[in-house]
């Protein structure tokens, strides 16, 4: 059940029920020679559009622009600085706590979105912590990457081994391809294997210790037919995973 495709009358109805929301944010930045630059954004939406669908979740709008400020050394890519995303989570939230959500689950495509948005949760709390004596809120967050459940994490190593990577993977390239096969991309990569990551620090940083945007990965291994199990994967997964945070 998607928020954009339901009235206001359904989601009223659907909160007599239900305080639970599932929201995608991923980002939009380079995935290296053959992955597209909303790969995290499509990953993560795709993945929640399915655990929507098997459960009756309701699913938020994805956030499609994350924090990404060092891939901005690559044509395409678009940061928010973290205090921007902070205040974005912050109102989309706090909007649907308006309304009577107390559960959100971000399915998240991208690893540098972590720390920020896990400090927008903390601001969202502290404003709860810091009102005045004896209230509470109910309200929870949870953010969790769509590949960081059981099943996704063995098939990724079935898959691809050790050079599955860290970024632009093997997985997440083609969890993209099979949801746009039409937009598929076929790219030489040299090395075949994309260097390790040891820590990096602005985009020139980045850029420089990892040229064409890949990192640890090979991602020329990618098809649209490990993209199909890789999904049947991470929605299991994160089915697993909502029911029990929604319980909590
Ligand atoms: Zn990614």
């Amino acid at each position: 059940m998607q928020l954009a495709l339901s009235t206001w009358h359904e989601v009223e109805e659907y909160l007599r029920t239900s305080r639970g929301i599932i929201v995608p944010i991923g980002s939009t930045e380079q995935h290296g020679p053959n992955g597209l630059i909303g790969t995290d954004h499509l990953d993560a939406e795709f993945v929640s559009k399915g655990v929507g669908d098997e459960i009756g979740a309701l699913v938020a709008p994805t956030l499609t622009i994350g924090m990404s400020q060092h891939h901005m050394g690559f044509a395409g890519s678009v940061t928010l600085r973290p205090s921007t995303l902070i205040a974005v989570v912050g109102d989309v939230v706090t909007s649907l706590i308006k309304h009577g959500f107390e559960r959100f689950l971000f399915i998240n495509g991208h690893g540098g979105n972590i720390a920020t948005v896990t400090a927008a949760f903390d601001e969202i709390y502290a404003a709860s912590s810091m009102r005045g004596p004896g209230e509470s809120s109910p309200v929870r967050c949870k953010m969790v990457g769509w590949w960081q459940g059981p099943r996704s994490d063995a098939l990724a190593k079935e898959l691809y081994g050790d050079v599955n990577g860290s970024h632009a993977t093997a997985s997440e390239v083609s969890l993209s391809q099979h949801y746009h096969p039409e937009a598929i991309k076929h790219a030489q990569m040299s090395p075949k294997v994309a260097p390790k990551s040891a820590g990096f620090f602005d985009c020139a940083d980045y850029r420089r210790r990892f040229p064409d945007g890949r990192i640890g990965s090979d991602p020329s291994l990618s098809t649209p037919e490990h993209g199909a199990r890789i999904y049947q994967a991470a929605v299991a997964d994160m089915v697993d995973t909502y029911r029990a945070f929604a319980a909590d």
